[in-house]
C-alpha cells in the first residue's frame, strides 16, 4: 500500500481530499501544488503509519525505499541533493495531523546539515552567518525535540547556552551573533545533547531524518497532545502525518522573511489581510516569541512584490477552497513561498460576518453559511467574554453552568448580595448550593458560584432562565458561608474580595479579568433568518415571567415550551404564600394560601399570555421538590411562624415531619395534584381566567396545560378530569370559552415504556430529560456534580448526561416514548423542555428522532434555532437517520419497538 506521497512543481500524489491520509498540513499542501501556487517540494509520510509505528515501535519494510524514492524526486525538484557538502538539500520535518492541533506537536527545521554540509551552504549561499545560524538552529531544536532536552519544567539547558552567548557578546538579538558565536553555539550543543542525552548528535543526514520521523510520531502521543484532543474531542486514533518539505529561508537577509497571515480579521471578520511577519527570520522566531513581529501591511514597504503575491494567493486561495483562510509563507529573496493553508479559526463575530459576506460575495450559498457558525460559539455573541489576551489567574474550575463571564465582589448570602447591589455594587453569590431563598440574590448578583450541585441544580437553572454566569459544583472550593469567606488550597477569599466568573469555560478567576461585550449585529441576524429557513424543528422557550417571556420572543422563541409555576413564588413577598400552602395542615388551611396564590398567578399567566401573542404557552402545574421550598434558617422560619400565627416550635416541628429523605422522588409533580386536587384546581382556574383576561384583550390564547412527573396513565387520567371540569366552569362563568390542551411531562422511565397508555390521555408530550436522566442513571440532580465530572475526565462517560443527552439510555426512553405515542396517536404534538433542549448535540437527536419543538432557556434559543438547522443540513428534507445520533443496537432498538422517526 502507498504510504508516501510527493508534491512540488505544479503538480502533487495527492490533494485536500486526502486528508484522513495526509493530514490537513500535507493535503493542502498536494492542493497549492496543484494549483501551481508557489510551495517548496517535498512529500508526505501517510499518517496511518503512525498508529503503526506507535503500536509496534518500527517502521513496515517497504517504507525505506518509499522514502528514498520519494527524497530523489525531491532532490530532482529542488534541484540540490540531501546530504551534499557542496550544495545540500535541507528538509523540514513537520507533524501535520487530520485535524489541526496547533503547537502540540513537533516541528524541526534545517535537516540535512552537518559539520561538513554546513560548509557547502555557507559557500554556496555567499552567506556564512545564515548558514552556521541555520546550524545551530538546527542542532539545537534537533536536540529539544528528539532528545527531549527541552524538559517539561522549561528548564532548556541549550536555549540557557544561547542566552549566555548573547550577554557575552553584548547584543539582543540571536541573528547579531557571529559565525565565531555560531559554531562554539554548535560545539556546545552536541555537547549538552551527549551530556544530557547519552547519545551522539547523528551526523548522517539520513540518520537524522529517521530520528526526526519517529520524533514526529512520537509526538502524537506526548501529553500535551493527548490533553488537547481530549478537550477538543478529537479522537486519538488517526496519529499525525509527517511533511518532508524542501527549505526555503526566512533568514537569509533583509529581502527574506517569514510570517503567518489571514485572508480575513479573525476577530471581526473584515475582509482585510491579517497577519503577521518578520523579516530575516525563520518561522520558530515567531513562534517561540523571540522577536517581535510586525503588522502584516509593514509588508507593504518591505517586501513590496511579494506582499502583492501573498495579498493574492490569499484571495485565490479563499476562491479555491471556499473559506477564509489561515497562511504560513516564507520569502526568500523576495520570493513568496506558501507553507501552509488551513480553514482559519475564527471567533463567533468572525464566522457570523465571513459566512455572511461570503454568500453576497457569492462564494458560498446560505445554508453553507450556517453550516460555517457553530451553534456553540453563539455563547460567544450572547454573553461578555474574558479578553483572551489578558493574564488571569485561574483559582478553580467547575460545571460551565450557564455562560457569560462576569466580574463582582464576593458575598455569601442572598441579602447582601441585595443591599450591596442596591448601593451599586457588582457582586458575585457565593454559596455551598443555592435555593429558592436566595432567588432575590441570585437576581441582584453579576454571576452565581457554587461548591455543590449539577448542570440542572437550583443555581445552574435559574441562572440559565437568567442569561446570568453560573459556574456550579465546583467541588475544589471550601464555602464558609458563615465565616464569609472561602478556600482553594490556601488561597482565602472573603467577603468583598473580586472574582472573576466565566460560566462558559467553568473557570473562576481571582481579581477583576478584563471582559470583552458582546455584540449584535445584522450579520447575526441574517444567520439566525436563514437558519430559520432551513430548519424543522420549532424552538420554543422555558419561560416563567412575562420579561423572560419578552427576552424569548426578542431571541426568536415560537412558543413557551415550559413555564415552571413554581419559579414564579420565588420572589420574597410570594414564596411566603407558596410555603403556607406546602405547610398548612389540613385543607382549610391550603385553601386560604391557594386564594392568595389565585390572583398572584392569574395576573403573571395573562402577561405571559399578552408577551407571547398567540404563541403556544405550555404552562406545567406546580412541581416543587420539597426540599426547595421549605423554609431552613430561623429566620426565614419565624417569618412564616408570624405569618401564619402558629408558634415556632409547632412549625419546626410540621417541616421537620414534612422533610422528605429523597425529596427528588418524593412528593412532588403529578402526585402533589392527586393528594391536593385543590392545588390543580387553583392553578387550572387561574390559567383559564388569564386565558379569558387575555381574550377579553383581544389576545389569542391556546394555553398547553402540562401535568409533570406521571408515571401511570391513571395518573394524567385524574389530573386530566380536575383540569377539564374546572375549564367548564370558567368558561359558563365568563360566557366565552378558549382553546387548549390538556398533556403531560413524559420524565419518568415508566413513563415512556407505557407512553402508548399515555398518549390515550394526552394532547401532547414534553420529554423532562432533567428527571428523566436523573431517574434513568438513577443519579441525583443536586448531588451529581461531586463526581460526574471524574466520570467524565475518566472516560467512563462520554459527556455530562446533564448537558448532552445520554442518546444510548435516556435517548434509546425518548425513542420508545417518541414511537409509542404516535403509533397510539400519530399526530401527538412531541417537544423536550429538559436542559438538553438548548445543547447543539442534543437538539440535532431531537431533530432526528421526530420532536415537533425543542424548548430551553431564553438565552439558547439563538444556540438551538441555528443547531436545528445544522441538524436539517445533515440530512436534508429527512427527518431521520438514526444512525447518526445513536449507535446500532439502539439504533435498531428504538426502530423496532417504536417505528420512531424512520
Ligand atoms: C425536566 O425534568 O426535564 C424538567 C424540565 O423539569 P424540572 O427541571 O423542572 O424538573
Ligand atoms: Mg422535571
Amino acid at each position: 500500500m502507498k504510504t508516501v506521497y510527493s508534491f512540488g512543481k505544479g503538480r502533487a500524489e495527492g490533494g485536500a481530499h486526502m486528508a484522513d491520509v495526509l493530514g490537513g498540513k500535507g493535503a493542502n499542501l498536494a492542493e497549492m501544488s496543484n494549483l501551481g501556487i508557489p510551495v517548496p517540494p517535498g512529500f508526505t509520510i501517510a499518517a496511518t503509519l503512525c498508529t503503526e509505528y506507535l503500536r509496534q515501535h518500527q517502521f513496515p519494510a517497504g517504507l525505506d525505499d518509499e522514502i528514498r524514492a520519494a527524497m530523489r524526486t525531491l532532490e530532482t525538484d529542488a534541484g540540490r541533493r540531501f546530504g551534499d557538502p557542496t550544495d545540500p538539500l535541507l528538509v523540514s520535518v513537520r507533524s501535520g495531523a487530520r485535524v489541526s492541533m496547533p503547537g502540540m506537536m513537533d516541528t524541526i527545521l534545517n535537516l540535512g546539515l552537518n559539520d561538513e554540509t554546513v560548509v557547502g551552504l555557507a559557500e554556496h549561499s555567499g552567506n556564512p552567518g545564515f548558514a552556521f545560524d541555520s546550524y545551530r538552529r538546527f542542532v539545537q531544536m534537533y536536540g529539544e525535540v528528539v532528545f527531549g532536552l527541552k524538559a517539561d519544567n522549561g528548564r532548556d539547558p541549550m536555549e540557557a547556552a544561547l542566552e549566555k552567548a548573547k550577554e557575552d557578546r553584548g547584543v539582543v538579538r540571536d541573528i547579531d551573533l557571529t559565525v565565531e558565536d555560531f559554531q562554539s553555539l554548535v560545539k556546545r550543543f552536541k555537547q549538552i545533547i551527549v551530556a544530557e542525552g547519552g547519545v551522539a548528535f547523528p551526523e548522517d543526514p539520513w540518520e537524522q531524518l529517521w530520528g526526526a520521523i519517529e520524533a514526529v510520531f512520537s509526538s502524537w502521543d506526548t501529553k500535551r497532545a493527548v490533553d488537547y484532543r481530549k478537550v477538543h474531542s478529537i479522537p486519538d486514533d488517526p496519529g499525525t502525518a509527517v511533511n518532508i518539505v524542501a527549505m526555503v529561508y526566512g533568514n537569509m537577509g533583509e529581502d527574506s522573511g517569514t510570517g503567518v497571515a489571514f485572508s480575513r480579521d479573525p476577530s471581526t471578520g473584515a475582509n482585510i489581510l491579517f497577519g503577521e511577519f518578520l523579516t530575516n527570520a525563520q518561522g520558530e522566531d515567531v513562534v517561540a516569541g523571540r522577536r517581535d513581529p510586525e503588522p502584516i501591511v509593514h509588508m507593504a514597504e518591505r517586501l513590496p512584490e511579494a506582499f502583492r503575491d501573498l495579498q493574492d494567493t490569499c484571495q485565490r486561495l479563499e476562491r479555491h477552497f471556499g473559506d477564509a483562510q489561515d497562511v504560513e509563507f516564507t520569502v526568500q529573496r523576495g520570493k513568496l513561498f506558501m507553507l501552509q493553508t488551513r480553514a482559519a479559526k475564527r471567533t463567533a463575530r468572525a464566522a457570523v460576518r465571513i459566512a455572511v459576506d461570503m454568500v453576497a460575495e457569492s462564494l458560498i450559498d446560505r445554508r453553507e453559511a450556517v453550516r460555517r457558525v457553530q451553534p456553540q460559539q453563539l455563547d460567544q455573541l450572547l454573553h461578555p467574554t474574558i479578553d483572551g489576551t489578558a493574564d488571569v489567574q485561574v483559582l478553580a474550575t467547575g460545571l460551565p453552568a450557564s455562560p457569560g463571564a462576569a466580574v463582582g465582589m464576593v458575598v455569601f448570602d442572598a441579602d447582601t448580595a441585595e443591599k450591596r447591589a442596591e448601593q451599586g455594587d457588582a457582586v458575585i453569590l457565593v454559596r455551598r448550593e443555592t435555593s429558592p431563598d436566595d432567588f432575590h440574590g441570585m437576581v441582584a448578583a453579576k454571576a452565581i458560584l457554587t461548591q455543590r450541585g449539577g448542570m440542572t441544580s437550583h443555581a445552574a437553572v435559574v441562572a440559565r432562565g437568567m442569561g446570568k454566569s453560573c459556574v456550579a459544583g465546583c467541588k475544589e472550593i471550601d464555602v464558609r458561608e458563615a465565616e464569609r469567606r472561602f478556600l482553594v488550597d490556601d488561597h482565602v477569599i472573603a467577603e468583598g474580595d473580586w472574582l472573576t466568573i466565566d460560566g462558559t469555560s467553568g473557570r473562576v478567576l481571582a481579581g477583576k479579568a478584563p471582559l470583552v461585550e458582546p455584540t449584535l449585529d445584522e450579520t447575526f441576524d441574517q444567520i439566525m433568518t436563514w437558519s430559520d429557513e432551513i430548519r424543522m424543528l420549532r424552538v420554543r422557550a422555558n419561560a416563567d415571567t412575562a420579561s423572560d417571556a419578552e427576552r424569548a420572543r426578542q431571541f426568536g422563541a415560537e412558543g413557551i415550551g415550559l413555564c415552571r409555576t413554581e419559579h414564579m413564588f420565588f420572589e420574597a413577598d410570594r414564596i411566603l404564600a407558596m410555603r403556607e400552602m406546602i405547610l398548612a395542615q389540613d385543607l382549610e388551611g391550603r385553601r386560604k394560601a391557594l386564594a392568595k396564590l389565585l390572583p398572584m398567578q392569574r395576573g403573571d399567566f395573562c402577561e405571559i399570555f399578552k408577551a407571547m401573542d398567540g404563541l403556544p404557552v405550555t404552562i406545567r402545574l406546580l412541581d416543587p421538590p420539597l426540599h426547595e421550598f421549605l423554609p431552613h434558617t430561623d429566620t426565614e422560619l419565624q417569618t412564616l411562624a408570624e405569618s401564619l400565627s402558629v408558634p415556632l416550635d409547632r412549625l419546626r416541628h410540621t417541616v421537620f415531619v414534612l422533610t422528605e429523605a429523597n425529596p427528588m422522588l418524593g412528593h412532588r409533580g403529578c402526585r402533589l395534584g392527586i393528594t391536593y386536587p385543590e392545588i390543580t384546581e387553583m392553578q387550572s382556574r387561574a390559567i383559564f381566567e388569564a386565558a379569558c383576561d387575555a381574550a377579553e384583550q383581544g389576545v389569542e390564547v391556546e394555553p398547553e396545560i402540562m401535568i409533570p412527573l406521571i408515571a401511570t396513565a391513571e395518573e394524567l387520567r385524574r389530573q386530566a378530569i380536575l383540569v377539564r371540569a374546572v375549564a367548564d366552569t370558567v368558561f359558563s362563568e365568563r360566557k366565552r370559552s378558549v382553546k387548549y390542551l390538556v398533556g403531560t411531562m413524559i420524565e419518568l422511565p415508566r413513563a415512556a415504556l407505557t407512553a402508548d397508555e399515555i398518549a390515550d390521555v394526552a394532547e401532547f408530550f414534553s420529554f423532562g430529560t432533567n428527571d428523566l436522566t436523573q431517574t434513568t442513571f438513577g443519579l441525583s440532580r443536586d448531588d451529581a456534580g461531586r463526581f460526574l465530572p471524574s466520570y467524565v475526565e475518566s472516560g467512563i462517560l462520554p459527556a455530562d448526561p446533564f448537558q448532552t443527552l445520554d442518546r444510548a439510555g435516556v435517548g434509546r426512553l425518548v425513542g420508545v416514548g417518541v414511537g409509542l405515542g404516535r403509533e397510539r396517536n400519530p399526530g401527538l404534538k412531541i417537544g423536550i423542555c429538559g436542559e438538553h433542549g438548548g445543547d447543539p448535540q442534543s437538539v440535532m437527536f431531537c431533530h432526528h428522532i421526530g420532536l415537533n419543538y425543542v424548548s430551553c432557556s431564553p438565552f439558547r434559543v439563538p444556540i438551538a434555532r441555528l443547531a436545528a438547522a445544522h441538524a436539517a443540513l445533515v440530512e436534508p428534507g429527512n427527518a431521520c437517520t438514526l444512525e447518526e445520533v445513536t449507535d446500532d443496537e439502539s439504533v435498531a432498538f428504538i426502530q423496532q419497538s417504536a417505528g420512531a422517526g424512520a
